[in-house]
Formats: C-alpha cells, structure tokens, sequence
C-alpha cells in the first residue's frame, strides 16, 4: 500500500513506528521547511511524557501501551537524563485535596524539557530517515485533499490508497476544509478551555512541586464551571504563543535553566449547547479582545489583588515576572474576559488557598489569556481511506496520547 502522513508530529511518529518494519510505502507530508524548523510538530515544549488513565485525551490507551512510549521517547534521548514526578499518588496529598471539593487526577510523568526534547525529534526522524520505504518530504503544506474509490489524492496531485492526517492543532486550516467538504466527520464540536497563566515563587508550593512535580485538580466553582489545573512548571517560565490573529500564554520548563518560580495554567472548561456549534471562533472572539487591548503579540498581565477588585494593574510587587518584558501589558483582564470566567477562576484559587497557603496573594500573577482549543472531534469510521490521528481528531491533547493513536491506528491499518 502507498500511505500517506500529512503532518510530522508526536501521532505521526507513533504510526510510522508501529508500520515502519512492515512492506507498504509511506510518504510523510510535512509543512515546515525541515526537521530543524522552529515550527515542526508539538513536541518541541517541555516534554511531560504523562501515563494516565483520566487525562491525555478521551480514545482509550492501556496503560501498559502508554508505558512502552514513555521509554520510546526516553530511549532517544542522549544519556536518559530527565526527572520523574506522580500527582496523588500520596493518599495523604489526595485526602487533603479531595476534603476541599477538589478531584485530584491521579498520573505518573516523565519529563525531558524543552532543551532535550528537539533532540529527540532529530534522533527519531534519523532513525525513520534509514529505512528505504520511508520518504519524507518537507515545505509540503497540504492545503485540500480529494476522495475518490479506494484512494485519495492530496492537492499535490499525488495519489494514495490510505491518507493519515495528523496535523496537530496547528493543522486547522486543513481541518476546517475537509469538514467544510464532509461535515458528517464532525462528531462532536461544543467545548473550548478558558484561563489564566498563574504565576508565583516557588517557595509557596515547594512542598507540592517536589511530591508531585506537577499538581493536577479539577473543581467544580461555585458558578457550575468546572476549572482545572494544568501544566504545572516548577522552576519555569510563561511564554507566549503567536496564533496570528492573536497571542495566548502557556508555560514550560527546561531541564538545565531554572527561575525563581513556579507557573501552571487555571482553565474553565466551557461547554454550550445547540444552537452553538463554534467553540474555536468562540474563544478566538475573546482572545482577539486581548490583541485589542494589548497590542499584537501580547498578553494582559494582572496581580491577583488588582484581578478580583477589577482594578487595572499599574505595578508589580514581590513577584517578578518570568515573560519577557515585551510580551505584555499591565492591564485588567476583567475587560476581556466573561464574568462567570473570572468568578470560576477567583473561587477556584480562594478555595486551593484553603490547603495551599500563599496561594491567594495579591501579588501572585495572573497572564491572559490562555486558551486551550478542543478540535472537533472526527469520526475514523466515514471513510475506508481516510483516518485522523492525534490532537487534529479532537480524540488526543498529549504526546503520548497522540503517539498512542497513531500507533493504534497503523494497528489497525495492519490487521
Ligand atoms: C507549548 C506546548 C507545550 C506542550 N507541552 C506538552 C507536554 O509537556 N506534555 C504533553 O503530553 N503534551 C504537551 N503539549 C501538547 C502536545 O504537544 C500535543 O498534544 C501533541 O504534540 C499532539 O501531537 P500531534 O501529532 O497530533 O500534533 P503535532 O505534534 O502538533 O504535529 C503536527 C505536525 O503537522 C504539521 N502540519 C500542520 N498542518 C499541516 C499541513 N497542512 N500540511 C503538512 N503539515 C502540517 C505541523 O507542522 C506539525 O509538525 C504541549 C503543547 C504546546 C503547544
């Protein structure tokens, strides 16, 4: 079979893994100019490599399959170098937690850092570059694709048996043509995550970082959202990342350079029902009301204090920003954001002080926006030759997860 994979990312590393020793020949489609390319694959930031039951994304993986990836992707680093953490895996911590009306979510993790993961980007695409059915082509962004009897043909002309699109989030321009062309792929499409960037000394949660690493919570507010930690970087640093049309913040860490603080993400999950059907222009809308105030490329930064008294924030105290000075403003994040977001978030932080002491400063900071994008969720049953694979099916939102779907999915391509 000839077998195409549009986009190089964790899923598609997965699939090509599990398929590479098989006879069919695989063509790799990939947008970025090469495998050095800033722009290449999720994989580039901070690399927790999570093994869980009840987050990575909602298609079922058995643990024992999460942890053969684990040290897949650990196998390709240099000199096994990276640190290990478990959230709630100590009853004590959970007992703590759960007293409080928060549900912990139990997941062990391996993490390799932003500076290791690139190279092991580089050493899994040397390994798949040796093998002769395996043909990678770069600057090929695919833009269309067509379905005819038993085979499809990408907007290159080329012609396949089995198309695998894998192209992550960054992918949605291809997404949202295919669904224009098959909605019925579309199988569920309501849910989109909004929040903060929070930021404060390590010292405050110390004691959490070094039990668990990364700390993750979900807790139903007061207002009927639920809000939920994530990607907790002890020692780390709030980035931002450039959509176009506007910028978001995220976090991360690397396993070398450490600052004075630890940053994690607060997120409201916010699911509407019918008549809505656009969860992405939903919270494009919000985040293009951050651009407006501003500016491009920048984030709206706020003290706590300032963020439930809807002050606009003019200076900082104690706590000293880890974003670079150029990538926001001091403002009020009140003026973007709906009210029953920043109510979720201040009675979820008021609630976690009541076991994190330090938590609720008014000098702790707050950077929005950052959202997390839900892709629609695709169905892998409407077409024989056509399949969706890691974070652009709506079924994934890890590196394993995704990796996992990709191997599953050649598994399947297989039998
Ligand atoms: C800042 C950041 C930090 C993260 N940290 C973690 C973490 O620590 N742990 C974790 O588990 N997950 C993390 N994630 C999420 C994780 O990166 C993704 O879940 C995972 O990479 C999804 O894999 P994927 O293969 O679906 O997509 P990706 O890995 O994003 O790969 C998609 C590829 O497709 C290419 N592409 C897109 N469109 C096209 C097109 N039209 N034609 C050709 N090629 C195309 C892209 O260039 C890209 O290389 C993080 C994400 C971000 C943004």
């Amino acid at each position: 079979m000839r077998i195409a994979i549009i986009g190089f990312g964790a899923a598609a590393i997965g699939f090509i893994e599990k398929i590479k020793d098989s006879s069919n020949e695989i063509h790799i489609f990939e947008k970025s100019k090469d495998i050095y390319s800033s722009s290449i694959s999720g994989i580039r930031a901070d690399g927790k490599l999570f093994v869980s039951k009840e987050m990575g994304g909602d298609i079922k993986v058995e643990i024992a399959l999460q942890e053969k990836l684990v040290e897949y992707y650990i196998s390709k680093t240099n000199d096994r170098k990276f640190e290990k953490g478990s959230s709630f895996t100590n009853r004590e911590f959970y007992k703590q937690f759960y007293a409080k009306g928060f549900q912990p979510i139990i997941s062990e993790f391996s993490h390799l850092g932003t500076d290791q993961l690139k190279q092991v980007l580089y050493t899994i695409y040397e390994d798949f570059k040796t093998y002769k059915n395996i043909h990678f082509h770069f600057n090929e962004n695919i833009t269309d694709l067509e379905v005819i009897p038993g085979k499809v043909k990408l907007n290159n002309d080329d012609t396949f048996d089995k198309v695998v699109v894998a192209v992550g989030r960054s992918g949605h321009k291809l997404v949202k043509t295919i669904i224009k062309k098959f909605p019925n792929v579309v199988t569920d499409n309501t849910m989109v995550d909004m929040g903060v960037r929070f930021e404060l000394p390590n010292h405050i949660v110390d004691e959490l970082n070094k039990e668990m690493y990364e700390f993750k919570v979900k807790y139903k507010s007061k207002t009927g959202y639920m809000v939920r930690t994530f990607c907790n970087n002890p020692s780390g640093y709030v980035v931002t990342e450039n959509y176009g049309d506007f910028a978001t913040v995220n976090g991360h860490s690397k396993l070398k350079e450490k600052s004075e603080n630890t940053n994690f993400a607060i997120l409201t999950s916010v699911k509407l029902t019918h008549p809505f059907d656009d969860p992405i222009g939903y919270g494009s809308h919000i985040a293009k009301l951050f651009k407006l105030l501003a500016g491009d490329k920048k984030v709206i930064l706020q003290t706590y204090q300032n963020f439930k008294s809807s002050k606009r924030t003019k200076h900082l105290y104690r706590v000293n920003p880890t974003l670079d000075r150029d990538s926001y403003i001091l403002g009020d994040i009140n003026l973007a954001f709906p009210r029953r977001i920043a109510e979720s978030i201040i009675d979820f932080i008021e609630n976690l002080a009541t076991v994190v002491p330090g938590i609720a400063n008014g000098d702790n900071l707050l950077y929005a926006p950052e959202i997390k994008f839900y892709s629609n969720k695709l169905s892998n049953n409407t077409f024989d030759d056509l399949k969706f694979i890691g974070d652009c099916s709506g079924g994934t939102r890890s590196i394993i997860y995704a990796t996992a779907h990709g191997w599953l999915m050649a598994e399947r391509l297989l039998s």
